[in-house]
């Protein structure tokens, strides 16, 4: 208790004290953090997870506001134009700000001119998990399934463009199978299908997906990519099971571009404090979520990931976006 309290402390200092050549920015009303999904998904939750401390630190309240639709699109679209009051913020991820340009023609901004990055938040490994119904206990059961003859399979994501349906398009493409895609406003309803058989499979960030698993209401087949998982830690990896399959999903805080310098270092002072609080440090290492340290979650470290992403996404799906 004594550290939190030190650390508060230190913090309120670090945050009292302007960086040189920064006044500390006081936030002059509450602040919103745009969702651009359904409540319930991991976007959500990670946003619900961080700002709760961040109220604490900044002295304000912090709330969320899900606005969902397209792929995300509608949410970092009514960001962009409430931004302007200074107190409006988006939780973003790979798909806006990675796979939406490769799978939206229209996507209507730039995910990287738009946006003043503030910082990662969570890296979110993608789990494979299908509905109780399917008779598959493995990866290479599930893939005899979607390939069989005249099969009806149903593959659920978050609209066009989110990390869902970019990890949907990534996976059919490696089993070389064309199931119908089924589009929901948000991993928060599309896991509720999934749970009540409404849909098969389902490709999302684990944050989710583990405490669904861990009430048997689905079943996970593999954690996407090269490592194993502490909240799934029996589930093997698409690279242990022979499928080529590489996604690494994270969530990002972002200011509108023209944010005040000392407004976004104050914002990432804040998101680092929320970070570093042991008791969202618990929870979303719980949720198997990965936490990046102050360099991997600077400001310049999201703009150069955003970079990357957009270039890496725009590769790997351009033959697969019709
Ligand atoms: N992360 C989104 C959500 O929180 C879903 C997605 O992008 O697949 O609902």
């Amino acid at each position: 208790m004594i550290a939190r309290i030190l650390g508060a402390a230190c913090a309120v200092i670090l945050f009292a004290i302007p960086a040189p050549g920064f006044a500390a920015w006081k936030p002059a009303q509450p602040i919103r953090i745009i969702v651009p999904f359904a409540a319930g998904g991991p976007t959500d939750t990670v946003a619900r997870i961080v700002a709760h401390e961040m109220a604490d630190m900044l002295e304000t309240p912090v709330y969320i506001d899900n606005i969902s639709g397209g792929g995300g699109k509608t949410g970092v679209l009514r960001f962009l134009e409430d931004a302007r009051d200074g107190h409006t913020l988006l939780m973003g991820h790979m798909g806006t700000h990675g796979a939406a340009p490769a799978l939206n023609a229209d996507l209507g901004y730039d995910p990287y001119k738009d946006f003043a990055p503030i910082g990662m938040a969570a890296g979110t490994p993608m789990v494979i998990a299908v509905a109780r119904h399917i008779p598959a206990r493995d990866l290479k059961q599930l893939g005899e399934l979607l390939r069989k003859p005249g099969s009806k399979f149903r593959i659920a994501h978050a609209g066009r463009g989110s990390v869902s349906h970019a990890a949907a398009l990534l996976f059919t493409s490696a089993l070389s199978i064309s199931p119908e895609l089924v589009g929901y406003s948000g991993t928060g309803p599309a896991l509720n299908d999934l749970v009540n058989g409404q849909v098969d499979v389902l490709i999302d960030q684990i944050v989710n997906i583990a405490p669904v698993v861990g009430t048997r209401k689905a079943r996970p087949l593999a954690i996407v990519g090269d490592w194993r998982s502490n909240a799934l830690p029996d589930v093997p990896t698409t690279r242990e099971l022979g499928v080529e399959m590489k996604m690494d999903a994270w969530n990002g805080l972002f200011a509108k571009n023209g944010t005040p310098e000392n407004q976004v270092a104050t914002l990432h002072t804040a998101l680092r404090y929320a970070l570093d609080s042991p008791s969202v440090r618990a929870r979303l290492i719980d949720l198997g979520a990965s936490l990046p340290d102050e360099a991997t979650g600077s400001p310049d470290a999201l703009a150069h990931l955003v970079r990357d992403e957009v270039a890496r996404w725009s590769a790997a799906l351009f033959e697969l976006r019709n």
